[in-house]
């Protein structure tokens, strides 16, 4: 099978033939019909995060249900499923008390890999997905069953991007009606943490960027109002004077940046709440009179503090009654062999979600 392999951190992927074994006991082979480009397999192909190398990144997929190993009773072949990095063991203390994306099992697949480059070499699961190749092995409790109907191109956005976003706002932050709500960063989660804001009944709904056009993107999934920060003399202040003058109750920071999280605790007010979702990897500085005074919050939230199981099947349901938009993130479609200019157009900031389409 083809596949878009790592074997030099910041250097282009190279497109080749690669083996795969068979799912083992709990595992699934899943032949894979769409991956979007997120910024964290970016991270990873970087060099950000560290790693082994080789390795074959892509996160954010769904596919087919091609093989499944002992014991998978879930899925079954030619099952249309959503891929996602999330794996769950379903009985440790996480699991059992509905926080299974803090599950602190082990697998096989943490330090055993199932692919092979036509050198001999083990090539690495990349970000446990595996997933920009034509097909990856991944434990059972990654992959959620979506209706035959649900088209798989947009499918695979609920694997990261959407759920991120969303949960981080639903989920972890549990955003309450008419509060204020600040997203830093409007990238394919921040669109989310937007769109998830507006499904909450946030206002107003404050979108953060650089660039314009992300910025109209913004108002497109349900943004009230819009801070450009690179024209922006003093963001801070213009946060507050959206909010009567105090703050916002919740801050989302979507970028991997130290210094915009700091810029979003600061834009939290009284008694808010500010939840770091971008990989960044530097320490934060604030000062514990900031956190007393104010009771303010400062928290994380690993992907969406999501449920795949429960909220995959909900998101999707969403989507085919029109409420919410997975078409609009898509800004290309791409074949494998062109991943290096998805992947390009990504981190110029030209596009929303790349995916590649197998
Ligand atoms: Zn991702
Ligand atoms: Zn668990």
């Amino acid at each position: 099978m083809k596949a878009a392999v790592c074997y030099e951190f910041n250097k282009p992927l190279v497109v080749e033939e690669l083996d795969i074994d068979p799912p083992q006991r709990g595992e699934v082979k899943v032949r894979l019909a769409a991956t979007a480009v997120c910024h964290s397999d970016i991270h990873f192909i970087k060099g950000d995060l560290g790693g082994k190398l080789p390795f074959v990144a892509g996160h954010e997929a769904a596919g087919y249900i091609d093989e499944v190993g002992e014991g998978v009773t879930s899925v079954k072949p030619g099952d249309p499923v959503v891929v996602s990095l999330l794996r769950s063991c379903g009985q440790c203390v996480f699991c059992n008390t509905g926080r299974p994306n803090l599950c602190v099992a082990r697998w096989p697949l943490d330090t055993e890999s199932r692919l092979h480059n036509k050198r001999g070499e083990t090539v690495a699961h990349g970000v446990r997905t595996a997933a920009f190749a034509e097909y990856t092995v991944v434990d059972k409790s990654q992959v959620v069953q979506v209706p035959k109907e649900m088209p798989l191109d947009r499918a695979c956005l609920l694997a990261c991007g959407v759920i991120t976003g969303f949960g981080a706002v639903v989920n972890c932050a549990k955003v309450k009606p008419l509060s204020s709500v600040v997203v830093i960063g409007i990238g394919g989660v921040g669109l989310n943490a937007v769109q998830g804001a507006a499904f909450a009944g946030a206002y107003p709904i404050i979108a953060v960027d650089t660039l314009d056009s992300k910025l109209k993107a913004a108002r497109a999934f349900g943004a009230t109002h819009t801070l450009n920060v690179a024209k922006e003399k003093d963001p801070v202040k213009a946060v507050r004077q959206l909010t009567s003058g105090g703050g916002a109750d919740y801050v989302i920071v979507t970028v991997g940046n130290t210094a915009a999280v700091r810029q979003g605790f600061s834009m939290a007010g009284r008694g808010g709440t500010t939840v770091i979702v971008g990989l960044a990897t530097e320490p934060v500085s604030a000062s514990p009179m900031e956190f007393i005074d104010g009771e303010k919050i400062l928290t994380g939230s690993f992907m969406g503090s999501t449920r795949l199981s429960v909220d995959v099947p909900k998101l999707v349901a969403l989507y085919q009654a029109g409420h919410l938009k997975l078409d609009e993130l898509i800004t290309a479609r791409y074949p494998l062999d062109q991943i290096n200019k998805a992947i390009d157009s990504v981190v110029k900031g030209e596009a929303l979600r790349n995916v590649i389409v197998f």
